[in-house]
């Protein structure tokens, strides 16, 4: 079924990741538009798992999120592991893609935010010409400093309507961003997206396809990157964690249940 109205979760260390595939993130998605209100979607990967362990503010801001897609494929893997399998490896950036084509056959606005100077404004421009048909309402670099909020939240609701926002202020201060902004800023769907706009722009490359096919993007982020390699000792960390968790036979590591998407108002 492609469009679900109940999400089957893992609870991966106790952060939330949804069992969706692109299709149905993305009738997901039309949803929360269709429902009226203010949707968070989030992006974990296994940094996040491991940062959330450290940090409630940060965990909760995920685990009551209305869509929790699995974006990193160490969260496939550990799901396979535990034999409660995530069925597809749901990467923000290939959805941002597909939410930006529904966005140009259904009308919706979007508003890109975030990144640096510059470069949500090309990524504008490149979306368009991908998605003709495509409105951008706006874009802003702005910041994630809660004391910039008005100002941020400002930019947005001076663009009207906004559908589907996407925000690349980085893990954790793009999620909190969200979670104290999105209400007021009027938009419907808010997504964290990272370094999507980077992508979207032409500055930052993604790996080759084929790269991307092997699973193994976050080994070429990090030749490409090298300075990352600090952040990705937690990568190595949640591997260590889930390894030890299924030789030991410790189950807790990873529950499944299924939920209402937050925010849900009619069937
Ligand atoms: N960024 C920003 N303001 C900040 C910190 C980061 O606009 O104060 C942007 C940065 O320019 C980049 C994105 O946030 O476009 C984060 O990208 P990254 O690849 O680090 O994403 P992550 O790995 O955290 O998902």
């Amino acid at each position: 079924m492609a469009d679900p109205i109940s999400l089957s979760s893992r609870y991966i260390l106790g952060l939330r990741v949804d069992d969706v595939t692109y299709e149905e993130s993305v009738a997901l998605c039309r949803r929360f538009v269709e429902w009226g209100g203010h949707h968070r979607i989030v992006t974990p990967n296994p940094e996040f798992v491991m940062l959330a362990r450290r940090d409630r503010a940060f965990r909760d801001a995920i685990n009551s999120s209305s869509l929790s897609i699995p974006d990193g494929i160490g969260l496939v893997y550990a799901s396979r592991i535990f034999k409660l399998p995530l069925r597809e490896h749901v990467q923000g950036t290939d959805l941002c893609e597909l939410l930006a084509a529904q966005a140009a056959r259904e009308g919706y606005r979007l508003f890109l935010l975030g990144a640096a100077e510059g470069v949500a404004g090309a990524a504008a421009a490149r979306l368009a010409g991908r998605h003709p048909g495509l409105t951008v309402a706006g874009t802003y670099s702005g910041s994630p400093d809660p004391a910039d909020d008005d100002n941020t939240v400002g930019a947005v609701r001076s663009a009207g309507r906004v559908d589907i926002l996407l925000v690349a202020f980085g893990a954790r201060a793009q999620e909190f961003w969200l979670a104290r902004n999105l209400e007021r800023s009027g938009a419907a769907v808010g997504i964290g997206v990272g370094g999507v706009l980077d992508y979207f722009s032409g500055r930052v490359r993604r790996a080759p396809l084929w790269v991307r096919r092997a699973r193994f993007e976050w080994l070429y982020r990090l030749y490409k990157q090298p300075w990352r390699w600090r952040r990705q000792l937690s990568l190595y960390r949640f591997a260590l964690t889930i390894l030890l968790a299924a030789v030991t036979g410790d189950k807790a590591v990873l529950a499944s249940t299924t939920i209402l998407p937050a925010g849900r108002t009619r069937a």
